[in-house]
């Protein structure tokens, strides 16, 4: 007989670990007790040596889904004589170190009794667990338990009290729980938003395959429903919602559906099942069953299985693929607050399958794709936020990262985790800046922190950059002003766990520079702590700003002035009137910032082949040129120069007129569009091995990371890494936190936690 202390550390509590551990001691008969304590489990068990053994082997190999365990450590104590092993309740410290969970798919248990006729809870589409179920969305205040959540208004009934009390119960302390008796409730509502008679899922899945457009209340917010199938329906819902050419997201019912419309490969079949459950960008079968218009033009489709009970019940009863896409419409947040959703909906939904469980913490779908056999993030919300990021370093004081402006996150550090927000969107919606205000201050009291810092993009018109300003004036905390393509490298290094300097290669569309110039095709060398420019894409003009991003011929054109060349193809689809105010606006500079950005560049090729000249959303043309790319068979690359500055401290320049006279001339021999483009990846990932092998000789670094939403680009991705790598590199890219501008948040905070250090 012994008795030993065990200390765990990591994410433990409020993921059901207590329960769990209370179910091994009984099984391995132990006795003792479990407690949270100041942010870590402590366990005292006393029995057998060798059942002592088995514990801790148990604990480490098999804690619930939620968990992940840091460390374990153990000592030696007296024994106690304990005749039982109980839970014993929190002390009042262990609040302020709670971890908040992400939200959880449906876990197997509770999927069996969902359909077990013999179950109480059979049918019903809100059963959970301490294993799974709704977490950050329904979270109004700390510490979590059930009257700060929107389950409050749901007093338990007898059945569900006992569960909720037994530490042998899977739902011993679940704060979501409920059943038929004491839960929420489905309810259906007509387009005009009026109570509506049925029985509402099987009127609302009957509907959705006669046709209809429905709007589902989900975890984080309101879906759009139709038949995948439907091509009228499908047409339909992209009129209605004024949705430009993205694709539009599908659920279907199992994995076997998922592999019957898509190539699933073992990575990313893991991902579909992962209690994550994200949207995962998939390879598509040719002709499928779903209509063209889903994705038009796309060779992938972005799938996901259900995730909620109700889904769950949902996909059963209509058993075809479904288009989910967000509800709202074209670019406005989606929609969650019930009466919100009516209103904003009406006119696109026929239908609407509400309940009565509300949302407090807008949450979209989280958008994932395999790279090279890892995760390559679009975008991290749901089911991953706010799951910590392990900083490499440790943050001393409190810190809070706004991010940037589109594709917003926001980001706290404190020691060595960082909590990176679920995606807020686009912070000029005001809607969108509203729940941003919102979030940031539930983060803080979730984490019961309060910054000491905060660090900011340099834009000082980024709504995220005023918030930042204003609220560091008004309660003097010190601001941390962070250039926006060193926030992207140190948010690569942040999650590769690297603090030692590194050549960062960030592309992007759009960053504000140090210069005031629009930065994005950029080589940084430096740290946490600081960096200098070591070369950059050669400035050409941006004529007309944000039009030029709407316009990719713009930046064509600007393209062809500076390399001197003309390309008839091009000029001859435009107004020669439009030309000339074009061509005006570049040699005098009016309107027309400096811009190095790789993101430009991609658009400027791609209107070059002929590819297109307007996108209806910024990254469209270079979307479609990497799908043509990852179509052609290679052969060669563009050439480029690489230009030495006068001054030694200027960045090196990396010259594109080259390339551009090239990919005029390929124009006029009338080479494929789809040739144009696999020379055009080749030569910007032969750029980059140039360039990073220069600022190698020039500082012995080894270390290259690569972000910025460019690398996106899967093709590019991949092939950069493995160019890098085959010339000696060290190669680091994201498998966390997006490349693009939702990854911000991060590299703001590790670089505000090493500022002043
Ligand atoms: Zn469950
Ligand atoms: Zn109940
Ligand atoms: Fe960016």
């Amino acid at each position: 007989m012994e008795r030993r202390a065990i200390r765990v550390r990591g994410i433990v509590q409020g993921v059901g670990f207590r329960p769990f551990v209370y179910g091994l001691a009984q099984r391995l008969d132990l006795r003792g007790f479990v407690r949270n304590q100041a942010g870590t489990v402590l366990i005292e068990v006393e029995g057998e040596s060798a059942s002592l053994e088995d514990f801790l082997g148990e604990l480490v190999r098999t804690p619930p889904p939620m968990a992940q365990i840091d460390g374990v450590g153990w000592e030696p104590r007296s024994l106690q004589g304990d005749r039982r092993f109980r839970i014993e309740a929190s002390r009042a410290d262990a609040a302020a170190e709670v971890f908040i969970s992400p939200d959880v798919a449906a876990c197997a248990d509770c999927l069996a009794e969902l359909f077990d006729p013999a179950d109480r809870r059979c049918g019903y589409p809100f059963v959970n667990c301490t294993n799974c179920g709704p977490r950050l969305t329904i979270i109004t205040g700390a510490p979590y338990d059930r009257p700060r959540t929107t389950m409050a208004g749901f007093p338990l009934c007898r059945a569900c009290r006992a569960e909720y009390d037994d530490p042998a119960d899977r739902r011993f302390h679940a704060q979501p729980i409920a059943c038929p008796d004491c839960g929420p409730r489905l309810g259906l509502r007509d387009a005009d938003g009026r109570t509506a008679a049925g029985d509402p899922l099987p009127a609302f899945v009957a509907a959705i395959l006669n046709g209809r457009i429905g709007a589902l209340k989900g975890l984080g917010g309101y879906h759009l429903v139709c038949d995948a199938r439907d091509a009228a329906a499908v047409a339909e819902l992209r009129r209605r919602k004024r949705r430009d050419e993205r694709p539009f997201a599908l659920m279907v019912r199992d994995e076997t559906a998922a592999a019957e419309l898509c190539e699933v490969g073992a990575a990313e079949r893991e991902l579909l099942l992962s209690s994550r459950g994200p949207i995962v960008l998939l390879r598509r079968r040719p002709a499928g069953p779903v209509a063209a218009a889903v994705a038009p033009g796309d060779p992938r489709l972005g799938v996901m299985l259900p995730y909620t009970p109700l889904h769950h019940l949902l996909m059963r009863a209509a058993n075809v693929p479904l288009v989910m896409t967000s509800g709202n419409r074209s670019d406005e947040p989606i929609a969650y607050d019930d009466a919100d959703a009516l209103e904003r909906l009406r006119g696109i939904a026929d239908l609407f399958l509400t309940h009565e469980r509300p949302i407090h913490v807008r949450c979209d779908d989280s958008v994932t794709q395999i790279v090279d056999g890892a995760e390559l993030p679009v975008r991290r919300s749901r089911g991953y936020a706010p799951q910590p990021v392990k900083l490499p370093a440790e943050c001393p004081r409190p810190i809070l990262a706004v991010g940037g402006q589109l594709k917003a996150t926001f980001a706290l550090g404190r020691s060595r985790q960082a909590f990176v927000s679920h995606h807020l969107g686009d912070l000029d919606r005001f809607e969108a800046y509203r729940a941003f205000e919102r979030d940031v201050e539930l983060y803080e009291r979730l984490f019961g922190m309060r910054p000491e810092r905060i660090a900011h993009d340099l834009h000082p018109d980024y709504a995220s950059t005023r918030y930042a300003i204003e609220r560091a004036a008004r309660e003097g905390i010190e601001l941390v002003p962070v250039q926006h393509h060193h926030a992207h490298m140190a948010s690569c290094m942040a999650e590769n766990g690297l603090t030692d300097p590194v050549i960062g290669v960030t592309f992007d569309g759009t960053g504000y520079g140090t210069d005031g110039a629009v930065w994005g095709g950029e080589f940084l060398v430096g740290d946490g702590g600081g960096f200098r420019r070591g070369a950059q894409l050669r400035y050409v003009g941006l004529p007309g700003g944000d039009r030029a991003i709407r316009e990719p011929w713009r930046m064509a054109f600007s393209h062809l002035l500076d390399a001197g060349c003309e390309c008839p193809s091009l000029t001859g689809r435009r107004d020669p009137a439009e030309l000339r105010t074009v061509e005006t606006m570049l040699r005098r500079r009016l309107n027309s910032p400096e811009t190095s950005s790789m993101g430009r560049l991609f658009d400027a090729v791609a209107s070059l082949a002929g590819l297109r000249d307007a996108v209806s959303y910024e990254g469209q043309a270079a979307v479609e040129l990497e799908r043509l790319a990852t179509a052609a068979t290679p052969d060669g690359a563009y050439p480029f120069d690489l230009t030495e500055p006068a001054d030694p401290a200027a960045p090196l320049v990396v010259d594109v007129r080259p390339l551009i006279r090239a990919v005029v001339e390929d124009v006029a021999a009338g080479t494929r569009a789809a040739q144009i483009a696999r020379r055009f990846h080749a030569a910007v990932v032969g750029l980059t091995v140039a360039v990073c092998g220069r600022l190698r000789d020039a500082t012995g670094l080894e270390d290259v990371v690569l972000s910025g939403g460019v690398f996106l680009n899967a093709l590019l991705t991949s092939e950069t890494a493995a160019a890098l790598r085959a010339a000696g590199f060290r190669v680091h890219r994201h498998t966390k936190v997006p490349p693009n501008d939702g990854g911000l948040s991060l590299g703001q905070g590790m670089i505000a936690a090493t500022a002043g250090t």
